[in-house]
Formats: C-alpha cells, sequence, structure tokens
C-alpha cells in the first residue's frame, strides 16, 4: 500500500498511524485534522485542564519519527473512491482511516453557549469558573457531571439542569443515577426540567422559568463527526458502518474511535463507543485490517468518570443485562453488577471500587456464571464469585 490517508488527529487517528508503522507499513502516510493543535487527550479537559492542574494534554509522540505528513488545520469536506477533497484540495489514498470522532450536540438560542470537546473550548469556559460566577450547566450525564464538579471547586453558583428523572440517567438508567444524586451537594439540581433555548444572560425552560446564568455550559451528548461523507457512497448508520474487522463498506476504508459503530462478535449488535479506551486500543485492529492482516475487534468496553471526588468506572454492555445488583450502600463505595438471563455478568459499574471493575471486565471476557448471593456481599471480592 502506497499511500494512507488518516482523517482526524485525535487519539484514535494518531494511535492508528503508530499502529500502521508498528504492523510495517513503510508507504507515505498523511495525518489530517480539522484542529490547530497537535493530538491530545480529551479525558483531561474537563478534570485536570478544566480545574488549572494543567493546561494542556498532549499525547506523547514522536510525529517525526514515525514519518507522518502531519497537516494540522485540514479540514476533510467529502469522499469519493481514492479522493478526499479538504479545505487545502485534493488527497489521493490507497488506504483510508476515518477517525474524525464526534462533535457536542448544541441547543437553539441566541445565548452564548459553551460546549466541552477541545483544548480550546476547555481553555475557554475556564475563564468563566471564577468565585461567585453563576454557572448553568444543561445535562447531567458524563460531562455536565464533571463540569459541575469542576465549577464548584472553582467557587461558582452551579445550577444543573437534567431532563431525566436523575443524573446520568440516560447512559446507565434511573436506578443507578438517582445513586449519585446525593453528590450533587451545594449544586441546583433540577431534574425533569426540559430547556427550550439559551439566551442571552441564561437558560429559557420549556414552560416559562429562566435559569441565570453568566455561563451556559451545555452537555447533551454529542453525533459522530460524519456530516462530511453525506455524499458519499458509504455506509453511514450512527457514525460509519463498520464490520468486526473495523471495515467500512467502501473498500479499502477503516473506521476507528468515536466516529465508528462497528459489529461486535461478543454482543452480536453494533456498537458506538465514545470511550478513550476504544480509541487508544482498536487503532491495532484497524491498521492491521488495512494492511490486509486478520484481526477482530471484540473488546469489553471500559470508561471512567471522575466526579464529585468520586472514581466511577464502569465496563461491559449493560443493556445485554437482564437484572441489576447493588454491592455496597450508596453513601459509600459501592458497585452494581448487570447480569444476563444467565447469570453471567453483563457489565459492572464500580464507584470507588476499582477491582470491581477490573475482575468484573475479566470475568465478562471469559463468560463465567456468577453466585448471585455471593455477588450481593461487597466484602466477598467480584472473583470469588
Ligand atoms: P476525537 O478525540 O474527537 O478526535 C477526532 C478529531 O478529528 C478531532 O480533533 C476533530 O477535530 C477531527 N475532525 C473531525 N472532523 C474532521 C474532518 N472532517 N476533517 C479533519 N478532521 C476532523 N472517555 C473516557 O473513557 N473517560 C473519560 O473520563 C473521558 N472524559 C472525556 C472528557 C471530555 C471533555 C471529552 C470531550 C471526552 C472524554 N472522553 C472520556 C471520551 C474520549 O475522550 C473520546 O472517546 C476520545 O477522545 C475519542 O477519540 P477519537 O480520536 O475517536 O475522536
Amino acid at each position: 500500500m502506497e499511500h494512507v490517508v488518516v482523517v482526524g488527529a485525535g487519539l484514535a487517528g494518531l494511535r492508528t498511524v503508530e499502529a500502521l508503522r508498528a504492523h510495517g507499513h513503510a508507504g507515505r502516510i498523511t495525518l489530517i485534522g480539522r484542529e490547530r493543535h497537535r493530538p491530545y487527550d480529551r479525558p483531561p479537559l474537563s478534570k485536570a485542564v478544566l480545574s488549572g492542574k494543567a493546561d494542556t494534554s498532549y499525547v506523547e509522540t514522536d510525529l517525526a519519527a514515525l514519518g507522518v505528513e502531519f497537516r494540522p488545520g485540514v479540514e476533510a469536506k467529502s469522499l469519493r473512491e481514492g479522493v478526499v477533497e479538504t479545505t487545502e484540495g485534493e488527497l489521493g489514498y490507497d488506504g483510508l482511516v476515518i477517525a474524525t470522532g464526534a462533535d457536542p450536540i448544541r441547543l437553539p438560542g441566541d445565548g452564548p453557549q459553551h460546549v466541552l470537546r477541545t483544548l480550546d473550548d476547555a481553555h475557554e469556559l475556564r475563564a468563566m469558573l471564577v468565585p461567585g460566577a453563576r454557572v448553568a450547566v444543561i445535562g447531567a450525564g458524563w460531562i455536565g457531571a464533571e463540569v459541575a464538579t469542576a465549577a464548584r471547586r472553582a467557587g461558582c453558583e452551579v445550577t444543573v439542569i437534567e431532563a431525566a428523572e436523575a443524573p446520568l440517567a440516560t447512559a446507565v438508567g434511573t436506578e443507578i443515577g438517582a445513586r449519585t444524586e446525593r453528590w450533587y451537594d451545594g449544586i441546583d439540581l433540577r431534574l425533569r426540567t426540559m430547556v427550550e433555548s439559551v439566551e442571552e444572560g441564561g437558560v429559557r425552560l420549556v414552560g416559562g422559568g429562566f435559569v441565570e446564568a453568566h455561563a451556559v455550559v451545555t452537555g447533551i451528548g454529542v453525533r459522530p463527526a460524519v456530516e462530511w461523507l453525506a455524499d458519499a457512497d458509504i455506509d453511514l448508520h450512527n457514525g460509519v458502518v463498520a464490520d468486526e474487522h473495523l471495515r467500512a463498506s467502501l473498500p479499502g476504508v477503516v473506521a476507528v474511535g468515536d466516529c465508528a459503530a462497528w459489529w461486535s462478535r461478543r454482543w452480536q449488535t453494533r456498537l458506538r463507543v465514545e470511550h478513550w479506551d476504544t480509541a487508544l486500543n482498536a487503532p491495532d485492529v484497524a491498521a492491521a485490517t488495512l494492511l490486509g492482516e486478520q484481526a477482530v475487534y471484540d473488546p469489553v468496553p471500559y470508561f471512567w468518570s471522575e466526579q464529585f471526588g468520586h472514581m466511577v468506572q464502569y465496563a461491559g454492555h449493560h443493556p445485554a443485562g437482564r437484572r441489576l445488583v447493588h454491592r455496597g450502600e450508596p453513601e459509600g463505595k459501592w458497585s452494581a453488577v448487570w447480569l444476563t438471563a444467565g447469570d453471567t455478568i453483563a457489565a459492572v459499574l464500580a464507584v470507588d471500587r476499582p477491582r470491581d471493575v477490573v475482575q468484573g471486565r475479566r470475568i465478562i471476557e471469559a463468560g463465567h456464571r456468577v453466585d448471585t448471593e455471593r455477588l450481593v456481599d461487597p466484602q466477598v471480592s467480584l472473583r470469588d464469585c
């Protein structure tokens, strides 16, 4: 293969470049990215960068040693077989890696609206988090909770507006989400509240209320960044449709990271997972596939979030579960396990119990049945259940 073009210079794009070299690709590689930054990690944006403990989160790598032609500030606009049309002209390819990630969803309204996806977003928002500032966070999902944590620590008056019955309900269900409600101490948490629009000076609510704010942060989720592929002859459905080898429907094209909806052999369904671990590990399979090797991407997805002084970790795919079992009480360290009809583990979510996630992930990988009576006892380690 002569020339591989990688579109998207986030973690997944960069790791695919590294994996291509590791798998022996000696030809040309061009990496284009819409942002002006070299590749960086996003998880620190809502943690160390937002709280001022770090200014950047660049990924340690040597682009020169990788022999990659890195072109920051270049955006892909469209695709036809063998050619990517960019803001700086056409790029012909023999192999193409789609790693364009995801873009935050915004709400209607003319008022200033912050989102948190890029390093620049994080710096802009950080400047607003000053003592006494009124901050309205729309959405009590993973990002909303982390932004609320940083804003509260910075001494802001924080209102969190969430349409669902509980924080994190969209991600992991109301029962688990409700256990995190107590963490919003000192925050005006408004559940079952819908936003109509973001206006100058605050947030207009459906039904008439208005939440005044100096800064409004919208954290209601993302969409795969695939608009540039709208007219291409490639299957799109909630991202770039890919098989278990991460191969897209167009020859010579693979998709990886937040924008890829791949077929999971393990769960027999299509997954699109917006987790750092996926951006880190899927590239090895994508590179192997592109170079004609046999490789399957079949992980137990893993994710973590740091919020309100708690480490929340998750492994698995809970929609495959049939019932939920709790280990420990909500006021302390606890975890929850989703069990399948056959008493194997579908997913584990742990709060300040990292071992449960490590062991749970291994049990999910192995597909073992567990003893559900022992499982409810948080003193019994998961691997002994
Ligand atoms: P991205 O990181 O989004 O990179 C894609 C890149 O492609 C972007 O730079 C984008 O500008 C560029 N691009 C898009 N369209 C084009 C185009 N047409 N042409 C050229 N370039 C383009 N995950 C966890 O597991 N734990 C966490 O605690 C956690 N915290 C997070 C906190 C924040 C604030 C955010 C935003 C994400 C967090 N994540 C976390 C998720 C994790 O960071 C993502 O899953 C990961 O960044 C996905 O990597 P990616 O390379 O697929 O996409």
